[in-house]
């Protein structure tokens, strides 16, 4: 099957593997923290064939929607079982479901956050510790808090650098690349879903609405992050 990417993308994919051979040079332990979303098929892709001295790691919350297991499935046979799947720990998510219920984060803000805090945010900072810099597929687009990025920032909140390669990528180049190089994902985003995160917190979103619009649906746009992207300062 031909996998020909045009001069744009080409262009932007070279930019990519330079940002993560930088990145690899000036920080000499890097990880990926793998989203299981379209940009992180295309930084996986770009990840596995230039840069083998990142690791690669993805959070299995133990809510993922059926069809993002299957995905996952398709790139650990695709690239050879690269990606580290990490889990939140037993105790704390049978504690938080004592106190809370299974599906207590809807109750609240505050149930919601600690959800997350044992899902994704202990075992985020499992994943990064160890490690000077941290790998992340956010675009300026998804959100007015990821506008703000920088392609490299010092995030305080977990004491390493934060190295965003496709900060300046569209969506348009995002799906292009993935269609070029007939990489998997998730089917969801076929579905609606342009973003996706555990399957009880995610809704398929309506013509118009903000990228980020399905995720926590039920709360205001301003509390709707994971906590995994804070502000940040830059990183002279
Ligand atoms: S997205 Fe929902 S289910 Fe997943 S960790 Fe956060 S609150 Fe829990």
């Amino acid at each position: 099957m031909a996998q020909i990417l045009t001069l744009e993308l080409e262009a932007k994919a070279a930019q990519v593997r330079e940002a993560l051979g930088a990145a690899v040079q000036q920080y000499g332990r890097v990880v990926y923290a793998n989203s299981l979303g379209p940009e992180a098929m295309v930084l996986t892709d770009l990840i596995c064939a230039s840069s083998p001295a990142i690791d690669i790691v993805t959070i299995d919350t133990g809510r993922l929607h059926e069809e993002t297991y299957e995905l996952l499935g398709k790139l650990q046979t695709r690239y050879r079982n690269r990606i580290r799947v990490l889990y939140p720990q037993g105790t704390q998510v049978s504690e938080l479901v004592s106190r809370q219920g299974i599906n207590g984060f809807f109750d609240s803000v505050e149930a919601r956050r600690a959800c997350c805090n044992v899902r994704k945010i202990v075992p985020f900072k499992s994943i990064v510790s160890g490690y000077s810099a941290w790998i992340t597929g956010v675009r300026r687009e998804q959100s007015a808090t990821r506008a703000e990025g920088r392609p490299v920032e010092w995030d305080e909140q977990h004491g390493l650098h934060k190295v965003s390669p496709l900060l300046d990528w569209t969506e348009d180049q995002v799906w292009s690349y993935i269609r070029a190089r007939h990489l998997p994902y998730n089917s969801l985003n076929d579905k609606g879903y342009p973003s996706i995160g555990c399957a009880p917190c995610t809704r398929a979103i309506l013509p118009g609405e903000d990228q980020r619009a399905g995720r926590w649906w039920w709360e205001s746009p301003e509390s709707r992050e994971c906590g995994l992207h804070p502000r940040v300062r830059s990183k002279a």
